[in-house]
């Protein structure tokens, strides 16, 4: 029976892992009971003193950050049915970017849906309500445990890989992909709130995933991220895909000048001193493909959900190419390279 290592935080307050091992149907029974918060000072968000797991082990005797972690077993699977949209009143960001509201998508996911297709497809799972979820706007969670540990570098190609396989790639609107790809991230264990009913869980019977190999993985083709209309009309609007070309100086980056006053090359345009120049973190550089990928923070993290700053941005680099750019928030998919030349406003 496959071995599963994890992490248990007894809340989310305190940062310290505590690794445990043993078996899918062990970790179901732990899944089985509503769990309290923890007590809590009465002006305190409940919610933050609830248990809490991580699929991922992290170094030992590190914190929980995405620099520790070792590898990942478990699949946890944020079904929050929202959409962000820009507000309809027009207000913006000081950045010029739309300000977004978040409400329930139509015909949102629920645990009967995503439970009966996994069934259909024999593969083990555990889903159950989330401490926010209400009849109008269901919020749910899914685990699913891998037969193999998969290394942090593979993690975002692996969860593409878990999406295809359950046939959740279906509800892919309904999804939080940041938080399944984050690998460091807490998942709240079942919790009912005081005086609601219990919570709606369910246990799916099946067989463990068996994800690919790590040669396997790497050769695996991340898939496009799928837009809001309104984010293929913001692209459409500024151009800001990055594409390979013949002439450095084509397109929309002819609006682009240097301090001299001359078309820039973007082919040989240094992007991250660009992104240092607006603030943003640039991790160092790994092989990627021909060329180098850099993992960096995003210019507009405050329109992130929660103002997260994390290391949701991309560069990527290849000899004679332009650089590309992207942020893996969801609602920032159709900012890209222009947008980072805009905000720097020294090159325009
Ligand atoms: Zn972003």
């Amino acid at each position: 029976m496959t071995n599963l290592r994890c992490s248990f935080f007894p809340t989310a307050l305190d940062t310290h892992p505590h690794t445990w091992s043993g078996t899918w149907p062990a970790l179901c029974r732990g899944f089985a009971n509503d769990r309290m918060p923890a007590p809590h000072p009465a002006d305190a968000d409940p919610k933050r003193y609830l248990p809490a797991i991580c699929g991922a082990t992290f170094t030992p005797g590190s914190t929980r950050a995405g620099a520790n972690v070792v590898s990942i077993q478990l699949a946890s699977v944020d079904i929050d049915n929202g959409e962000e949209t820009p507000d309809p009143s027009g207000r913006k960001h000081p950045s010029g970017r739309p300000m977004l509201l978040k409400r329930v998508i139509n015909s949102p996911a629920t645990i009967g849906l995503i439970c009966d297709e996994l069934l259909r497809r024999r593969i083990a799972g555990y889903a159950w309500e989330t401490w926010s979820s209400t009849r109008e706007w269901p919020r749910l969670r899914l685990v699913l445990p891998l037969n193999a540990p998969i290394l942090p570098d593979l993690w975002g190609t692996c969860t593409e890989w878990i999406l295809e396989t359950t046939g959740l790639n279906r509800w892919r609107m309904a999804l939080d992909l940041p938080v399944l790809r984050d690998t460091a991230r807490l998942h709240f264990l079942p919790a009912r709130r005081p005086g609601a009913p219990s919570v709606e869980r369910r246990e799916i019977p099946g067989d463990i995933l068996e994800p690919p190999t790590s040669e396997e993985l790497v050769l695996l083709e991340p898939p496009k991220t799928t837009l809001h209309p309104w984010q293929m009309n913001a692209l459409a609007l500024h151009g800001s895909t990055c594409h390979p070309t013949e002439s450095g100086k084509a397109g929309w980056a002819k609006r682009f000048r240097a301090s001299d006053g001359n078309p820039l090359d973007l082919r040989t345009l240094d992007a991250v001193r660009l992104l240092e120049s607006i603030n943003c973190r640039v991790g160092p550089g790994r092989p990627w493909g021909s060329g180098m990928k850099h993992r960096t923070s995003c210019p507009w993290f405050e329109e992130h959900s929660h103002q997260t700053n994390d290391d949701s941005g991309v560069l990527f680099k290849e000899l004679g190419r332009w650089p590309a750019w992207h942020c893996s928030h969801s609602h920032h998919s159709h900012l890209g390279l222009a947008d980072l030349m805009e905000a720097a406003g020294v090159l325009r």
